[in-house]
């Protein structure tokens, strides 16, 4: 037993995985029963003798790997979960190994600086100044700053962490005011309603701005809006807008917002999760046109840059809006040194964290960044495709026409229960894996194009086993 030999036992089976996934040999979701895997994969035996040997190595992966929902398989179209680039994936091979845990310079010079260049990268992409390779201390100079996190959930919390900061100083003093409040769209990410709750500003003063039938902010019922959260004697820690949202992947129109942001001097937060990636697109990168006025992003690299979970990036257009975001400081780790390096402890919820960047770099080393616009342009035109052949069926409507990758359409004259258990055959035949979501109080059939090799015969083939599922009664 060594690692040389049992990594190549792991790498030969994901090869072999993959194979059988792009060619579609196996299911893309297999739902086998927890009680039965438990048996399958003999966890409780592994645990007992503790021998990985070469033969239960390669039995388990073999069981294991039969379990997976397979991304790499061009007919998943579930979920906003990136079907990795095998570089990234050597990326968190080579972070789980060195382990560096790298919130302070010390503990990985070579992390942090590739998590400082790629802040950096991410910023020069929205039009924020980068920050200098080398920070002299208080000197006021103004640039962007950011650090990656595991999850765009924990970049939206720690957006407003650092907005409540800028509105109550003295908060982790004193606690929070009575008066918070926070403006967000009807359709915006559950993440930033719960961030209302963690933060002890309530659900009742989140303010849910108009939107359209489309579910996008409606730019001129704003101000009615603010004035009945100040009416209410409230003060808003900030206003997020979605970029797009996660339903129906719809960009608010962050121009007219961040102007009314600034003009109110409100912090503006952007949710980018899914859809900032469209700024490494010259043809889609219109769609956040403004996006420069906002205060702090939100822009996941696991999925739409073909990285694997978990990295994210919260990016803010002054980097002290961040420094400051975290009044308590572990003091034995930050005290005055000069120092070799950058240490991203005191932007950041996490403690111990996982060398992040190195994912998302070994993708771009890999792809560069053409790549990716090309992966971007690919996936946003096959979803443009993919709607106007699912309008052109007379049975199946979509509520929306696309701006991004995500897809939303329904079978007109079914209940919402019949698109659930529509969904629910098509999971447990395993030829399709797709979402479903509520938009506008009803139910539809939801895909994410997140996939290099779906194409849109695999589109063909889903409506036409739709129909035959739905006949099947
Ligand atoms: C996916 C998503 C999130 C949550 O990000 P995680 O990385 O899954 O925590 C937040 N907001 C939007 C708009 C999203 O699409």
């Amino acid at each position: 037993m060594s690692f040389l030999s049992h990594a190549e036992i792991v790498i030969k089976a994901l090869n072999a995985y993959y194979q059988e996934s792009l060619s579609r040999e196996k299911r893309v979701i297999n739902q086998v029963p927890l009680e039965k895997l438990v048996t399958d994969m003999e966890l409780a035996e592994h645990i007992r003798t503790g021998e990985l040997s070469e033969d239960s190595l390669s039995r388990f992966l073999n069981t294991y790997l039969s379990s997976t929902t397979r991304l790499h398989h061009p007919a998943f179209l579930a979920h906003q979960v990136a079907p990795p680039h095998y570089a990234g994936a050597l990326g968190s091979l080579v972070d789980g190994f060195t382990n560096n845990g790298m919130v302070v310079y010390e503990m990985g010079p070579g992390a942090t600086t590739i998590e400082y260049f790629l802040i950096n990268w991410l910023l020069e992409k929205i039009g924020w100044q980068p920050a200098p390779l080398k920070i002299k201390k208080d000197e006021g100079q103004t640039f962007g700053g950011g650090a990656l996190t595991h999850g765009g959930s924990l970049a939206n919390l720690t957006a407003m962490i650092a907005a409540r900061t800028r509105i109550t100083p003295n908060v982790w003093q004193d606690g929070n005011p009575n008066d918070l409040a926070l403006l967000a769209p009807a359709e915006c990410h559950y993440s930033i309603a719960r961030a209302t709750g963690i933060l002890g500003i309530g659900h009742n003063s989140l303010y849910k701005l108009d939107v359209d039938d489309r579910g996008v902010v409606i730019p001129d019922r704003l101000l009615s809006k603010y004035k009945m959260m100040e009416n209410d004697g409230k003060r808003a820690v900030a206003l997020v807008a979605n970029a797009c949202s996660t339903g129906v992947g719809l960009y608010d129109p962050l121009q007219e917002i961040g102007e009314f942001c600034r003009e109110k001097n409100l912090w503006f937060h952007v949710d980018g999760a899914h859809g900032a990636s469209a700024l490494l697109s010259d043809r889609h990168k219109n769609l956040l046109k403004g996006i420069e006025l906002a205060d702090s992003l939100t822009w996941d690299a696991h999925k739409m840059m073909r990285t694997p979970t978990l990295c994210a990036a919260l990016l803010v257009r002054d980097h002290q809006s961040l420094d400051n975001a975290f009044e308590q400081e572990a003091s034995y780790l930050l005290h005055e040194k000069e120092r070799p390096g950058f240490d991203f402890i005191h932007r950041t919820v996490e403690c111990t964290k996982a060398g992040l960047g190195l994912k998302l770099f070994f993708v771009l080393a890999a792809l560069g960044e053409k790549g990716l616009t090309e992966y971007i342009d690919r996936q946003f035109e096959l979803t443009m495709e993919a709607y106007e052949y699912i309008r052109q069926t007379p049975d199946f409507e979509c509520p929306v026409e696309p701006q991004s990758n995500i897809l939303c359409f329904r079978i007109k004259e079914d209940t919402d229960e019949m698109q659930l258990a529509l969904r629910d055959k098509l999971t447990a035949k395993g030829d399709f894996y797709l979402s479903s979501a509520v938009f506008k109080d009803k139910r539809y059939l939801r895909l994410a194009f997140m996939n290099p090799n779906t194409s849109l015969d695999d589109i063909k083939k889903l409506i036409s086993e739709v129909r035959e599922v739905r006949s099947e009664k």
